[in-house]
């Protein structure tokens, strides 16, 4: 096994809000504190166009500056980002243990702010034509559906955020849900109700996204009369909600039976030594805000756990 000598006090795993504003917290503590991420920095937040309800920025802000500016922040203070997936972690003698696919850390405390990926609609045509027209993040794909008609599935606030995007490009935008009221917010709804571009699609479900090369049209059931139709479109945005990525923590801290993390309002877990932020905890309410404000107490309470514990920071 090996280990790089990195005197870590503190490992959090994850580089979204939650991720980078724990280690921001934990560096200006005076804590060593690095920063592990799988993929991009930013998380989900990276994948959204424009986010106008972080307080601070009257104006709307773009996903991916306002991660730039987080990441930039917890940077500043000396906290460091390692490129690798974790893939296992366990305690032995008091320290915690990440096995990446790269390198195994040691450090005396773990955030984990691991968040969520995109959950599928596991149906006909979804697997087959990802990338071929099917997508989960408008933004990175909305472009190659200027003028052509697109699908949103889903009625809760990404699904309508996005819906919203893609009439910037596609000529139309059907909007699916499967039923007749929306999750989320009021202001969503109303956006998406008056504008011109998007046609509601309530109660009724997808079954089959249908295509040759390329995703050319969907199977679509209305949930009350139970009859079904096909939509041509040459887009399907799915955003139906997340799973949170926790398999790898199986067997080394309790989950529930979403997979998210129960935390207490510390945000410990039940394994001392590991807290939980963002939106992979039990309950969070899957908001930047709360995310950042659940990264700044699992970092204050790390802090105090490493000092409880070990005495002296590295
Ligand atoms: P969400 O609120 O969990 O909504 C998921 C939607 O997908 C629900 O409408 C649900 O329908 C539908 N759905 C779930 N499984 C489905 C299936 N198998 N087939 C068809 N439809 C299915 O998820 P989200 O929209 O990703 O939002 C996650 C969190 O982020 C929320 O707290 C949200 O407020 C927040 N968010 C906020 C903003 C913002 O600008 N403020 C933007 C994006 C996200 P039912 O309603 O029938 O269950």
């Amino acid at each position: 096994m090996k280990i790089p000598n990195l005197d870590m006090d503190l490992m959090v795993i994850g580089a979204g809000p939650a991720g980078l504003t724990s280690a921001l917290y934990a560096a200006r503590a005076g804590l060593s504190v690095f920063i592990f991420e799988r993929g991009e920095v930013g998380g989900q937040v990276a994948l959204t166009d424009l986010v106008e309800n972080y307080p601070g920025f009257p104006e709307p802000i773009s996903g991916p500056e306002l991660m730039e500016r987080m990441k930039d922040q917890a940077l500043r203070f000396g906290a460091q980002i390692i490129l690798d997936e974790i893939e296992k972690m366990w305690k032995e003698n008091k320290y915690v243990y990440a096995q990446g696919t790269e390198d195994t850390y040691i450090a005396k405390a773990a955030i984990i702010a691991v968040g969520s990926d995109p959950r599928k609609l596991n149906i006909p045509g979804e697997e087959t034509f990802a990338g071929k027209g099917v997508s989960y993040c408008a933004v990175c794909d909305g472009h190659f559906f200027k003028n052509m008609d697109a699908a949103v599935i889903g009625g809760g606030d990404s699904a309508k955020t996005e819906a919203l995007y893609l009439t910037n490009l596609a000529s139309k935008v059907y909007l699916i849900h499967r039923r007749d009221k929306f999750r989320g917010e009021k202001i969503l709804d109303d956006r998406v109700t008056q504008n011109p571009k998007i046609q509601l699609v309530l109660n009724t479900v997808v079954d089959e996204i249908l295509g040759d090369q390329r995703v050319h049209s969907i199977k679509v059931k209305d949930v009350k009369t139970n009859k079904s139709s096909v939509i041509p479109v040459s887009g399907v945005f799915i955003y139906i909600g997340h799973i949170p990525n926790t398999s790898f923590l199986k067997g080394f801290i309790q989950l529930d039976k979403t997979g998210h993390i129960p935390t207490d309002q510390d945000m410990k877990t039940n394994m001392s030594g590991i807290f939980a932020a963002g939106d992979v905890r039990s309950g969070s309410l899957r908001q930047i805000t709360t995310s950042v404000g659940e990264g700044a107490i699992a970092a204050t309470r790390a802090g105090e756990y490493i000092e409880k514990e070990f005495g002296t920071k590295s």
